[in-house]
């Protein structure tokens, strides 16, 4: 892993959505507002984070779209919640890339595959993917941020899911808030 890493407003940020900003449900979807509970210092780190990064993004695969579970409404009101969590405590997303279709859909805009970061790219011209930072808790956002040239930051602490896929993964930080602190010195 690099020890070092100077973030300014020329680099973007991508963030996954279920295990990073919200607590990850075992083998359940976040399909209400009242679902979706933000991770230990989330909201807080965000806001730190925007205020380092120039564009920050939100790529998240939803297939309970897909599977009839939710609809694109109900989504909606998640990420309105998530949203306004997050501009309470000063931060900021830009935009929220999402994928509906089903894994078996095999889309081009479902992680690992790029066409949400390519959308993001076609947004905000200024994104350049190698002043990119992919936050993710699976193997496949480190796929996902890897094949783009990102660096790629895993959150979590399985140490030897870490090990195995050391080439996949740059940075790995138990929360947000760590990943915060070690930009920004606390
Ligand atoms: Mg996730």
């Amino acid at each position: 892993m690099q020890n070092s890493l100077s973030i300014d407003k020329s680099w973007s940020l991508f963030l996954d959505r279920d295990g990073v900003i919200n607590v990850r449900k075992l083998d359940a979807y976040v399909l209400k507002p009242a679902d979706f509970i933000f991770c230990e210092e989330a909201e807080n780190s965000i806001s730190r984070l925007s205020q380092l990064f120039g564009p920050v993004v939100v790529v998240t695969n939803q297939q309970g779209i897909g599977k009839g579970l939710m609809s694109e409404d109900d989504l909606q009101a998640i990420h309105t919640k998530m949203v306004s969590g997050i501009e309470a405590a000063g931060g900021r997303i830009d935009k929220i890339y999402y994928c509906p279709e089903l894994k078996e859909a095999h889309s081009f805009f479902r992680k690992p595959a790029p066409g949400m970061a390519l959308k993001a790219k076609k947004d905000f011209p200024v994104i350049q993917f190698k002043k990119s930072v992919m936050v993710g808790d699976t193997i496949s956002d480190m796929r996902f941020g890897k094949q783009l040239k990102m660096v790629t930051v895993f959150i979590g602490d399985e140490k030897e899911l870490i090990s195995k896929n050391h080439k996949l993964i740059d940075y790995a930080f138990s929360g947000l808030k760590e990943f915060a602190d070690f930009l920004i010195r606390p």
